[in-house]
């Protein structure tokens, strides 16, 4: 391997007759910590996962994937822009890491899109991707669309080639588009990319934070009684298969879940009506459904017909959701509920 200049050296801001002295840059060679490639791409994909907790999650992995997939089509390298402390960023097909100064969970919005604005100016990303998440890549995609007068493209479900298929018409039809800036990507929008080339080196700009104009105060608790059911990634939901309900609500608590119920748990006063789950009461999608307790009725799978993990925590085998459920365990709910509370309570 031979050592080279790791990124056509340029400075947009010259470029762009502007003076300002506010980043200055050393050369990514000078990084010790920096592996080098025999081969450098002159034009980027930039990728930019949400990393909740300094980790990716499926969904960052599905748009690294898709990220790489367009890299490809055009010789490109792709540079990910994630928080400090983030694992699991080798053997994902990603030549280059940013760290944005600023950690993964707290809402330092300014920081995130100048500095984010600084790499396209660097750059000058052929595309840029970012999960399509409602509060992560989504708003952050959008503003940058905004910010830099891009074209976006929303609820993209895959990529051929250099053709983004994004789906459209509450999602059932399907739109080719063709020359989008920025990509927001769905869920499996690409399989996960195994190990390829060398691991990625550093892309260190020296950056200078912005003045946040918004004061952050940090996470607050979840409410499992008020996180709206429709919207909820997490529900944790009974049927009278529950007797503890103290358990319960301080299993709901240490998970940051909401609650969910069958009709005869709201029927007995034990839970709100308003937390029903099923054809009449609310349909659900979490990320993930965990039922002690439940049966499984028509009427109440109606209401959980696409969720894509549903745990069942039930004393007999042969009940519906057992069947309807990914994982099934089945015990008594009283003595799951503290045992799983206990092991979630070591890891917070
Ligand atoms: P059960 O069906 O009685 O099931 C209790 C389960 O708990 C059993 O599987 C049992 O094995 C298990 N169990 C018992 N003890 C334990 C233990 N110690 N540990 C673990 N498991 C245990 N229902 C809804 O949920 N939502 C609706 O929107 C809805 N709409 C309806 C609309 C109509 C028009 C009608 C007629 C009914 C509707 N229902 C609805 C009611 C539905 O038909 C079922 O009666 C209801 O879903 C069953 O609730 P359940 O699972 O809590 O109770």
């Amino acid at each position: 391997m031979t050592m080279k200049p790791a990124l056509p050296r340029r400075n947009p801001r010259e470029e762009r007759g502007h003076s300002g002295n506010r980043i200055t840059r050393r050369p990514l060679a000078e990084d010790p910590s920096s592996p080098t490639s025999a081969t450098e791409p002159t034009s980027w994909v930039l990728a930019i996962p949400d990393a909740l907790d300094a980790a990716l999650s499926s969904h960052d992995e599905d748009m690294l994937a898709c990220a790489r997939i367009l890299a490809d089509t055009v010789d490109a390298g792709v540079v990910v822009i994630v928080p400090p402390r983030v694992q699991g960023l080798n053997g994902r097909g990603i030549d280059r890491i940013a760290t944005v100064p600023v950690h993964g969970n707290t809402y330092a919005n300014d920081t995130r899109v100048a500095f984010i604005t600084e790499v396209m100016d660097e750059l000058r990303p052929r595309w840029s991707v970012l999960p399509d998440t409602i509060h992560g890549g989504g708003d952050l995609g959008r503003q940058l669309a905004v910010v830099r007068k891009a074209k976006i493209a929303t609820a993209v479900k895959t990529v051929k080639g250099q053709q983004i298929i994004r789906s459209s018409a509450n999602r059932t039809r399907e739109q080719s588009v063709e020359d989008a800036d920025i990509l927001l990507v769905l869920p499996e929008s690409a399989k996960a990319i195994p190990h390829r080339g060398p691991d990625p080196r550093a892309f260190s700009p020296v950056f200078h934070c912005p003045r946040e104009r918004v004061r952050d105060f940090g996470f607050l608790p979840n409410d499992p009684e008020t996180t709206p059911l429709a919207e909820a990634d997490l529900i944790i939901s009974a049927g009278i298969g529950v007797t503890n309900w103290e358990d319960f609500y301080a299993l709901a608590k240490t998970l940051g879940a909401a609650i969910g119920a069958t009709r005869p748990a709201c029927d007995a006063g034990f839970v709100p009506r308003s937390r029903q789950v099923g054809a009449s009461g609310t349909i659900v999608d979490p990320r993930v459904y965990l039922a002690f307790g439940i049966s499984g009725s028509p009427q109440h799978l109606q209401g959980i017909s696409s969720c894509p993990n549903v745990i069942a925590v039930n004393t007999d085998l042969h009940a519906a959701i057992i069947k309807r459920a990914n994982l099934a365990i089945i015990a008594d709910a009283q003595e799951v509920m503290p045992a799983l509370r206990a092991r979630a309570a070591q890891r917070t």
